[in-house]
Parts: structure tokens; C-alpha cells; sequence
């Protein structure tokens, strides 16, 4: 059983200019088990708050739990994690077989025999059994980041903690790592926080994305939760690639009123979102549709540019080509469009989300 656990943890720093609160008042819990991806924009506050369960970095304020134990004060070593960072962080100088057993040896009195045993199986496990004798400056940097997880493994920690372990890998290495990771981590069923500011990752590895911003948590939920019902504006347009498209409006009876175009909304949509009178509307690109007639919440449009990305197209629309108000639309590859071209895009309302503009939070 590990159930890690943050409670309002905090951590401020000091710095000539004063104050920075690099992590706010963040609680989650992690299920034994679980799988949860710790996602946001640069500075957000994600290796902060690993490093604190690392015991890396203390805490200025709040409580970490491991399986219902404080262990704020513990230092890294008593404490059953093991962490895998995005530089590998190998000793140089050591073969493969010493770099695996060097943290055992040093903080067990675990028997040789023991380490070697379970060493050589780490290497099994990981494919790299063939190169346990050399030295890491012979090997690939997929190798390397396998020799890194595989020091984690022999530690048979009860949390992984993992900062952006595939970041230094190339796109096809790092497609194929990453299903790697997840098998292995189901397989060991151990419960592992994963920082990567690569939604990919997030969205296809974890159980649970918890996202940051300034140190703020924003939203800890499925990815498909994130994706459909995201919190709130930074959520919506951090998860999903191509983003959101978003229209500042007014509400002015059943009208939300645009720069660009006005859109009616149903009686039900109207009672949902009474009370609020500045609204962004919030569509994804692969929810509008291109249409032929005009229709309810259709609207003409020019197409910009047509990106080509293979079964699908990015297209950059403007309903005003004076204008700077360039939007998304995505569209299957077969469909052709053509820069200059105009067209009919509908917007439709069960795809729609609506924010509070001022607050930020969803309203529907
Ligand atoms: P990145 O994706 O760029 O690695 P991050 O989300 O991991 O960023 P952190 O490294 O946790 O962000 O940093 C959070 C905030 O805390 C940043 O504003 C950073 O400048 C600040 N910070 C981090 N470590 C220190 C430190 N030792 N002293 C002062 N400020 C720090």
C-alpha cells in the first residue's frame, strides 16, 4: 500500500525581489497504485512540488502523508521513494551494474548476493542486460534512461517519482519509452507522480492529470475529464492541441454578442449561465463543422491557411480578413480546402463551453 498524499502544501522561497510562492495551497491525494501526471507551463511550481516529496526541497507549510504517516521531516533516504530525472544522472565513472547497485549498497545492508540478484533482474526487465558492463558514456540515451529507471526499480520503492524522464529522448524513442513506462509501472503497480510540461505524455500515460499554474492547482482529474469538462479557462486551453478557440462576448438576453458574430443560445444554456453577463465562448477545433446552408449559429468565414497533417488538416479561419481574429477548425484529410476560400462553419451548442470572463471558472 502507498497512498501519498499532499494537504495544502506550500512552498515559498526568498529572492532579492522578495516572495515567491512556487507552490500554493496544493492537495491531492494519489491512490495506491495510481498513475498521476503533474502537468503545467514553465515555473508552474511541478519539480517543486516532487522534490518535496523527494524530500529534496522542505516544506513551507501544509503536510505530506505516506500511507496516512507524516513524513515531512524524513530525510530522502528513509523515505521509500525513488526518483528518475530527466538528466539520468549516472555516475560516469561506474558500469551499469554499479550505477544500478550503488544507491542499495550505500543505504541498505542488504547482502551482495541480494543486490546482484536483483540488479541483474532490474536489467532483465529493462532489455539492457547485455550492456550491464559498460559505462554510460557507451550508451544511447534511451539506454541511459533505462539504467535510470532501472535504479529506481531495484530500490523496490513504494512511490516513483519521475521528472520529465523522457524530455532528452527523440520523438520516435520517446513514443516508444513511454508505452514502456506505463507497462512497467502497471506491472510493478506502483504509485507514481510524473512531471512533463508534454501534455501528450500526460494525456496518454496517467490515470488522474493534475495541472498547475502558478502554483495554483487548477484542476486534478481523468485527462478526459480535463478535456470536456475542463475548470476553467487556463485548463481548457492548456489540455488539447490544437487549443480552444476562444470568443470574449456579452450576454444580452438569449444573445451572446461578439466583435465577430452573435450567437444564440437555447432556453436551457440561457437559465445555466443567468447572472453572468461577460461570457468567453469556448469551442474545440475538431467541434466545428463545416456546412453548406445557412442555419442556426452558421457563420461565413475565410479560410487563411491549410495545414496538412496527414488524416487531418489544422485550418486558420477569419470570419472578418481585416481583422486579426484568426480561429481553428480541424477537418478530415479528404476534405479539400484552399487558402481564400469561404465557407459555412457551425458552431454547435453541446460542444460550447462557457466561462465566467472575469473569474475564469466554467459555467457550462
Ligand atoms: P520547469 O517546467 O521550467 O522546470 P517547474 O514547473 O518545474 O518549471 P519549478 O522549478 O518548481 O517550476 O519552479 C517554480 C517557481 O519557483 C519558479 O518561479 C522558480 O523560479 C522558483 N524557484 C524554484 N527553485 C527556486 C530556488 N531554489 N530559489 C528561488 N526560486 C526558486
Amino acid at each position: 500500500m502507498a497512498q501519498l498524499t499532499l494537504d495544502e502544501v506550500t512552498k515559498t522561497f526568498q529572492d532579492d525581489d522578495g516572495e515567491i510562492v512556487a507552490v500554493d495551497k496544493v492537495s491531492v491525494d494519489i491512490e495506491d497504485g495510481e498513475f498521476l501526471c503533474v502537468v503545467g507551463p514553465s515555473g508552474c511550481g511541478k519539480s517543486t512540488t516532487l522534490r518535496m516529496i523527494a524530500g529534496l526541497e522542505d516544506i513551507t507549510s501544509g503536510e505530506i502523508r505516506l500511507d496516512g504517516q507524516i513524513i515531512n521531516d524524513q530525510p530522502p533516504a528513509r523515505r521509500n521513494v525513488a526518483m528518475v530525472f530527466q538528466s539520468y544522472a549516472l555516475y560516469p565513472h561506474m558500469t551499469v551494474r554499479e550505477n544500478m547497485a550503488f544507491g542499495l549498497e550505500e543505504s541498505t545492508d542488504m547482502p551482495d548476493d541480494e543486490i546482484n540478484e536483483r540488479v541483474e533482474q532490474a536489467c532483465k526487465d529493462m532489455g539492457i542486460f547485455e550492456l550491464i558492463d559498460r559505462k554510460p558514456g557507451e550508451l544511447s540515451g534511451g539506454q541511459q534512461q533505462r539504467v535510470a529507471l532501472g535504479r529506481a526499480i531495484v530500490r523496490d520503492p513504494e512511490v516513483f517519482l519521475m521528472d520529465e524522464p523522457l524530455a532528452n529522448l527523440d520523438a520516435k524513442l520517446k513514443a516508444e519509452m513511454r508505452t514502456e513506462l506505463q507497462e512497467l509501472q502497471q506491472d510493478l503497480d506502483v504509485t507514481t507522480v510524473y512531471v512533463t510540461h508534454d501534455q501528450t505524455e500526460a494525456m496518454t500515460m496517467s490515470d488522474r492529470i493534475a495541472i498547475l499554474n502558478d502554483g495554483v492547482l487548477q484542476q486534478c482529474a481523468t485527462p478526459l475529464e480535463c478535456y470536456h469538462e475542463p475548470n476553467n479557462l487556463f485548463v481548457a486551453g492548456f489540455i488539447g492541441e490544437p487549443s480552444m478557440n476562444f470568443f470574449p462576448m456579452t450576454l444580452d438576453g438569449s444573445t451572446l454578442r461578439g466583435d465577430w458574430f452573435e450567437y444564440e443560445l437555447s432556453d436551457e444554456t440561457v437559465a445555466a449561465v443567468e447572472g453572468t453577463s461577460d461570457i468567453t465562448l469556448g469551442i474545440r477545433p475538431e467541434d466545428i463543422e463545416f456546412v453548406q446552408g445557412d442555419g442556426p449559429n452558421v457563420f461565413d468565414s475565410t479560410v487563411h491557411v491549410v495545414e496538412p497533417r496527414g488524416n487531418e488538416n489544422t485550418a486558420h479561419l477569419q470570419f472578418d480578413e481585416s481583422m486579426d481574429d484568426q480561429f481553428i477548425a480541424t477537418v478530415g484529410g479528404m476534405k479539400q480546402l484552399k487558402a481564400g476560400q469561404r465557407v459555412k462553419v457551425r458552431i454547435p451548442e453541446n460542444a460550447v463551453h462557457l466561462f465566467d470572463t472575469a473569474s475564469g471558472e466554467a459555467i457550462r
